[in-house]
């Protein structure tokens, strides 16, 4: 089938549109620059235009950011909107994630809607940020795909600190409402993700790692030499190529229409990832905390705090979670080549 997938230069995108095309759909993204674009391109020699191609939508907080990328010939029958800002470095949370998130969500719903008759399936990826709510870690408690984060617009007001967490939980509350609302003719599901390890694309940059693969470069190269830090309390993760099928099992599984699905491969402690580290790259043993240094804050604070069922996405996704072993293994790797090619 024809593809739309927005965001293409991104961390989960890039696995998006491996998957995509190695199922043999044809894939045009949406980027901010034909730099960016020709970077996916040349990631796929060999692969013809008329199977990878991209679009400029420079910024998805135009409400008609959308208008012209949604309209393709041959028209697009999967649309997977994967854009939205990942990261900590804002100064206006309204401006630099809210609004990006929330109106990047429903002006493509709606472009959609007026302009792509032939689309079946929209897949929109949302977090567990969007699920999970402070008052609920305790007690063990098991989020399932019914959960909510209780957060809203007013809390960013109070502690910018909420910035992404609102962004992802306030989008994805208003794709649902718009489908409600306006009974467009395609359906929609809904991927949220923990935090997200795996291999990194060959054109990223080492000064801007993804935000979720951070975490393994800054341990890589002796950010916790002098003592592990705490894992906080974002200590469940997921592998990138887990998060890539499910988006695309999303669109092609009749089933999965009008349903959310929880991507989380397991619990992880920072001291875990230093130890598959230190075990697989012998080389990077002198940037690694050891003795105390390791067994001071390398423990997750949530484990047996709170858990999550991914029934759902086992079984309606048909989804196989990779270990945390071989996802550190393969980000580490990734992150060496870049290294080297830099
Ligand atoms: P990346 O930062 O690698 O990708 C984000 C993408 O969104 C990039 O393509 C970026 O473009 C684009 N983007 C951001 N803001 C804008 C804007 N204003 N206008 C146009 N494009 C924009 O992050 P990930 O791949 O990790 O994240 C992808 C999605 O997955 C996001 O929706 C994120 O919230 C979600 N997610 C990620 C998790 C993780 O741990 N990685 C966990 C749960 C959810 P550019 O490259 O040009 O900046």
């Amino acid at each position: 089938a024809r593809t739309l997938v927005t965001g293409g230069s991104g961390f989960i995108a890039t696995h998006v549109i491996d998957v995509l095309l190695k199922a043999g759909h044809s894939v045009v993204t949406t980027v901010r620059t034909p730099q960016k674009g020709q970077n996916i391109r040349d990631m796929h020699p060999g692969v013809p235009q008329s199977k990878l191609d991209f679009v400029i939508v420079e910024d998805i907080a135009q409400p008609d950011a959308f208008d012209q990328a949604v309209v393709s010939d041959p028209p697009f029958e999967y649309v997977f909107h994967t854009a939205s800002p990942f990261h900590y470095k804002y100064k206006d949370a309204e401006k630099e994630l809210l609004q990006p998130a929330i109106i990047g969500t429903t002006s493509i719903l709606h472009a959609i809607k007026k302009s792509a008759p032939s689309v079946k399936r929209v897949v929109v990826t949302s977090s567990v940020a969007a699920v999970r709510s402070k008052e609920k870690n305790v007690g063990g408690y098991v989020y399932t795909e019914a959960d909510w984060c209780s957060v809203t617009a007013e809390d960013v007001k109070k502690d910018s600190s909420m910035g992404y967490v609102a962004s992802k939980t306030l989008a994805e509350q208003a794709a649902w409402k718009y489908m409600k609302d306006e009974k467009p003719s395609f359906t929609l599901s809904v991927i949220n993700p923990t935090l997200v390890f795996g291999p990194v694309a060959p054109h990223s940059s080492l000064s801007s790692i993804n935000t979720s693969n951070e975490r393994v470069y800054s341990i890589m190269t002796g950010g916790a030499k002098s003592g592990c830090p705490p894992t906080g309390t974002n200590a469940l993760y997921v592998d990138v190529r887990d998060v890539a099928i499910a988006h695309v099992a999303a669109a092609e599984k009749p089933e999965a229409a009008g349903k959310r699905f929880l991507l989380i491969g397991g619990h992880f402690t920072n001291k875990q990832i230093v130890e598959i580290i230190a075990e697989s790259f012998p080389s990077l043993k002198e940037n690694l905390p050891t003795g105390e240094a390791l067994e001071k804050g390398g423990e997750a604070s949530i484990v047996g705090d709170y858990t999550f069922s991914n029934a759902q996405t086992r079984e309606v996704l048909g989804i196989e979670f990779t270990s945390l072993k071989q996802s550190i293994v393969d980000t580490a790797k990734s992150l060496q080549a870049l290294e080297q090619s830099a």
